[in-house]
């Protein structure tokens, strides 16, 4: 894969990638704009190489009629205030005004594209929409690590048309998770949580081999506890997983670490009743975080361990009274002195209400695409740039 450091960019127009896709609160005012600041040394890099930079974007998943609601415009604000620069924001990401806009770009302009997904042909990488985007610029480049597992016109597309490399943020993020899947300083312990198993078999599989020790917590600990027999009253339970939960125990079972207690509630809200428990939870009730005897057994093994990566919340943490297990964890870890990874989504979101990003080695602005990495699987829009790279490379 070429990197922005190795192509000519001086003074071209540079379609560049970003993944812009924010929080917004109901009246279109960024919650967090740390996918915005990300992309600040790529930028100011093509700057200080007279470029013109054109971004491109989406965000979220606009419906048909609901252009207002997804309009990067918010973001085109934040980023002038962030850059100190002015941005042109254009409304719509192909056509005659957005080439002409384009055509009379000088060094140093930046416009920003609106929601790329205004045009259902971007999730169909459509060819003839790749291609319109790609004449807008004489050289790509890809910094969206959040939208590089999806195959679409503006991270696979635009790739076959034009010279493409990695921006900084890209290469950041690829360094920090390559470093986990190859060569790991051990102890390497990874932290999984969140709501769902499905989402983390493929990750549990393909880490096995690599780490000494998986802490699973949050709603997907409930299936691989009731796959032990063990009652989890009304917890979260994916059925259909039950039998790959067993598996996986049987198969890495000095690995797998499993909470010993719960705070359990008897509904998901502020006001719900609470108490701990160890192994079983009564009918009418359910897991909601950890205990305290697994938060004190989790830190044992981490208080260990030279690489750590995290996954998914250890319990519902959006409710201050279930968030203590995560917060405890946070913090623990914040204080050690090794390498910690913690995958985008939710699990930035925690870290973030602890106030605790200054911490950690890296929190990744892309939480599908980490879990995929983290899966073993090839990125499309990371594979796209390696095989230009490869057909430049034999020419
Ligand atoms: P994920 O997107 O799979 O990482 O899941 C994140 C979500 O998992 C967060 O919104 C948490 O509230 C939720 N979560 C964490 N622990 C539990 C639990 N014990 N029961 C239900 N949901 C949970």
């Amino acid at each position: 894969m070429q990197s922005i450091r190795d192509i000519n960019i001086e003074n071209k127009r540079v379609l560049v990638r970003v993944d812009f896709n924010v929080p917004l609160d109901g009246e279109q005012n960024i919650t967090d704009d740390k996918r915005i600041r990300a992309v600040l040394p790529t930028i100011n890099y093509l700057l200080e190489k007279k470029a013109k930079i054109i971004l491109m974007s989406h965000l979220g998943r606009p419906a048909p009629n609901s252009r207002q609601k997804y309009s990067l415009r918010p973001v085109a604000l934040r980023l002038e205030e962030l850059s100190g620069r002015k941005i042109k924001f254009l409304n719509d990401c192909i056509g005659p005004q957005v080439e002409s806009a384009v055509e009379s770009m000088q060094a140093e302009d930046i416009i920003l594209l609106e929601n790329l997904r205004f045009h259902s042909q971007e999730k169909e990488n459509a060819e003839e929409f790749s291609q319109q985007l790609a004449n807008l610029g004489e050289v790509f480049i890809q910094d969206a690590f959040g939208a590089v597992h999806r195959a679409h016109s503006s991270t696979v597309g635009v790739a076959q048309f034009l010279p493409s490399a990695a921006g900084f943020l890209l290469e950041k993020e690829i360094n920090f998770f390559s470093q986990i899947l190859s060569e790991p300083q051990k102890p390497f312990v990874a932290i999984l949580g969140g709501a769902k198993v499905s989402d983390k078999i493929g990750v549990i599989e393909n880490l096995l081999s690599r780490v000494d020790n998986i802490l699973i917590g949050g709603g997907m600990a409930y299936t691989f506890l009731k796959a032990q027999g063990l009652n989890i009253g009304s917890s979260k339970l994916e059925q259909d997983k039950l039998g790959i939960a067993g598996q996986l125990l049987e198969k890495a079972k000095d690995k797998i670490v499993l909470p010993s207690d719960h705070l359990i509630a008897d509904k998901i809200d502020v006001s719900a009743n609470v108490r701990t428990v160890e192994k079983e939870i009564p009918e009418g009730w359910l897991g909601v975080d950890i205990g305290r005897q697994t938060i004190a057994q989790f830190k044992q093994i981490l208080k260990e361990a030279k690489t750590i990566v995290w996954n998914g919340p250890l319990g519902i943490f959006e409710i201050d009274s279930f968030a203590h297990g995560t917060k405890e964890i946070a913090e623990f870890i914040s204080d050690l002195d090794c390498l910690k990874v913690i995958g985008g989504g939710d699990t930035a979101a925690a870290i973030a209400k602890f106030s605790l990003e200054d911490k950690m080695s890296h929190i990744s602005t892309g939480g599908g695409a980490s879990l995929e990495y983290l899966e073993g699987k090839e990125l499309p829009g990371i594979v796209a740039l390696k095989e230009i790279a490869e057909k430049s490379s034999n020419l």
